[in-house]
């Protein structure tokens, strides 16, 4: 249930409210919008006390949400929210934020060799993985703490903010405390101790699709995020696991423009993952565009064939270079330009 607060409320007015929420045992979340706050209410019997918190001063109307998810959802937040990683704005018809960088974190010159590349070649943040999720326990599983040191390094070089995974309740503060994006990915976006404990942290969140997970359940998962107090949720469709084996999965192209019709987050899409094959990604990563992604996830690194993870489907620096020279233009065509780095 969302309070809505009068467009002239005042701050005595919206406390009072959401002290009297908190007096019924139900939850509140402000949600300051542009014109007017709205108040969040969550709790078993919280349409019980609809007339009773429409009656406070300063409330102008009370409106039941009717889907699953809420504070991810259009009905309680109707505009684009925009979403900050170190000093880069994503969503909101901000411009085009393409991450790019290697799968994992490998070596110093292996990162630092990416950023520079995908600095010069425009990308304004930097995506690495210190910490690797692996679907076999004898892959490698990336450098741990030591890589996300190599990130802070290629940061202070570049200037390039870093987003990289986190695996595990656990590790959220450390890498809190070094990256400026946390990700969670595709494996663990149901792991709810996770959503949880990302809630509880400051840093921008970037929360991947699981593989065989329906729209609805990665806004629920966004949900837990926001619901313990980070409103700084940014989703990615990074495809699909479905019968086709050309490719590794399927990106569904349609859930950006669902994703962007149902919730107010940033939408990022990631080809890499999507198509696992590197000739795949910028047909795609266009295409994502197009469909109004508010940014990229490009897999880059320095010798694909070398690569410790995910090579075949890691741009070379001249591939990714390629890619950003096309993106100008569709991203012109559908009205939004792309960030530029300084
Ligand atoms: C990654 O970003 O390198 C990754 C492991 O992605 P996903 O969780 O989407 O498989
Ligand atoms: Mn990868």
């Amino acid at each position: 249930m969302l309070v809505v607060m009068k467009r002239d409320a005042t701050k005595a007015e919206i406390d009072g409210v959401v002290q009297r929420i908190a007096d019924l045992g139900l939850s509140a979340i402000p949600l300051p919008g542009a014109e007017r706050t709205a108040i969040g209410t969550f709790g078993v019997a919280a349409r019980e006390y609809a007339d009773q918190l429409e009656s406070l001063p300063g409330v102008a109307e009370i409106v039941l949400v009717s889907r699953p998810f809420k504070l991810s959802s259009r009905e309680v937040h109707p505009e684009d929210s925009i979403v900050r990683i170190a000093d880069v704005a994503i969503g909101n018809g901000q411009p085009l934020a393409v991450i790019a960088g290697p799968c994992s974190v490998e070596s110093r010159e292996q990162t630092i060799a990416t950023a520079q590349a995908v600095r010069a070649a425009g990308a304004s943040l930097l995506r690495g993985g210190a910490y690797k999720p692996s679907t076999s326990p004898y892959h490698f599983r990336g450098l741990g703490a030591s890589g996300l040191e190599l990130l802070s390094e290629a940061r202070a070089v570049t200037g390039l903010g870093v987003v990289t995974e986190v695996l595990t309740p656990a590790d959220v503060e450390l890498v809190s405390s070094r990256a400026d994006c946390l990700q969670i990915g595709a494996r663990n976006m149901q792991n709810f101790a996770l959503l949880d404990a990302c809630g509880e942290q400051p840093k921008p969140v970037l929360l991947k699709r699981g593989m065989s997970a329906t729209v609805e359940e990665l806004l629920l998962s966004a949900e837990y995020i926001l619901a313990k107090g980070n409103q700084n949720v940014i989703l990615c469709e990074r495809g699909i696991r479905t019968f086709e084996r050309y490719t590794r999965n399927t990106f569904d192209i349609n859930a950006i423009p669902l994703l962007k019709k149902l919730s107010h987050l940033p939408v990022v899409a990631d080809p890499s993952h999507g198509t696992g094959k590197w000739y795949l990604v910028a047909p795609v990563a266009l295409a994502a565009v197009a469909a109004g992604a508010d940014g990229l996830l490009i897999e880059v690194h320095p010798s694909p064939d070398h690569a410790l993870k995910d090579g075949f489907q890691s741009l070379t620096f001249g591939n990714f270079e390629a890619l950003m020279r096309m993106l100008p233009a569709v991203a012109a065509a559908v009205g939004r330009p792309v960030a530029a780095t300084v």
